[in-house]
């Protein structure tokens, strides 16, 4: 039976973003229906974090359309995208480190109403138990504690769908389940999630429905389990050899990112294979969990 709960509330169509002669975001169709988490993965360069700055307003698409709530957004300024309720965290945090924690909160309002807004910095502040740390300059707190008040940041937007670049990536395992128990909160009060990280396990425990990018096309999208099996995810993965893939489009030469753009998808898990004992989704784990947070090009 169909509900208000099957209607999207962020659907892309036709989405495209080049730059120079690279295709980061390839013709991107795909709808969000409301109160999941959502998870996007793809290799390095595959166009994911191009993607959360299209619909964030970060970036403007070269087409496509972006209907959230009902309004094509495409191209709009972030601001007016925050305002309509739509909130992202980056790659590096974006914290003013000479701020304290309740500054940074409070800088982040959306709402004009002082009292107000200090009662909710209060309440979130208190929400990841960093109450001790609320007068503490951002640039002291450690790198997980970052993350959460960054998180926490978004939440004073007051968005209903919240974009998570690699929320997981650098945090020590206590970290990583506060923010998995922060996620099901959020989620139980009516937020809808669209995550990227490279740690599989977590992604595919989380995540009710996966969109994968691979090349700036959208190749798959479907529950955890059929991913995981989907062939075009498993060669995107694991099983194209440099020698064996289709050339990616050629960066210009000295163009932002040509070092971690299509350069690194050749160099991804492909060459080991998937044989060994542990699945290939497994490994993907491991080794996303390594490796550190990249995309300095965002900032
Ligand atoms: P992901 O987040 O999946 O690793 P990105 O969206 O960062 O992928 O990058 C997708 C492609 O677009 C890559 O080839 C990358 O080099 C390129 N790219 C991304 N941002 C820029 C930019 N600002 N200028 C030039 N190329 C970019
Ligand atoms: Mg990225």
């Amino acid at each position: 039976m169909a509900s208000a709960d099957d209607a999207p509330i962020l659907a892309v169509r036709g989405l495209t973003r080049r730059f120079g002669g690279v295709i980061a975001v390839d013709d991107c169709s795909f709808a969000l229906t409301p109160h999941r988490v959502w998870g996007l993965i793809g290799p390095n360069g595959s166009g994911k974090t191009t993607l959360f700055n299209l619909l964030s307003g970060v970036l403007a698409p070269n087409a496509g359309q972006i209907v959230f709530k009902g309004q094509n957004v495409a191209g709009w300024p972030s601001h007016r995208i925050t305002a309509l309720g739509l909130g992202r965290t980056f790659q590096i945090t974006r914290l003013f480190h000479g701020m304290t924690v309740l500054e940074n909160m409070r800088v982040a309002a959306r709402a004009a109403d002082p009292a107000r807004v200090a009662a909710r910095a209060d309440e979130l502040i208190e929400f990841v138990g960093l109450n001790a740390l609320r007068d503490e300059y951002a640039g002291n707190l450690s790198y997980g504690q970052q993350k959460l008040i960054e998180f926490m940041r978004i939440l004073m937007t007051e968005p209903d769908v919240i974009l998570l670049d690699e929320p997981f990536a650098g945090v020590n395992p206590v970290m990583e389940n506060k923010l998995v128990d922060l996620i099901h909160t959020l989620l139980a009060q009516g937020k809808t999630f669209l995550i990227t990280d490279h740690e599989m396990r977590l992604v595919m425990s989380l995540c009710e429905r996966v969109l994968v990018l691979d090349y700036g096309h959208l190749i798959a999208e479907g529950p955890p389990a059929a991913i995981q099996a989907d062939e075009r995810v498993i060669e995107a993965y694991f099983g194209r050899r440099r020698s064996a893939a289709p050339s990616p489009p050629t960066p210009l030469p000295g163009g932002e990112g040509s070092s971690s753009g299509p350069l690194s998808q050749g160099e991804r898990a492909g060459d080991e294979g998937i044989r060994g004992p542990l699945s290939p989704w497994e490994r993907a784990g491991g080794e996303g969990a390594s490796r550190p947070p990249s995309g300095s090009r965002e900032e």
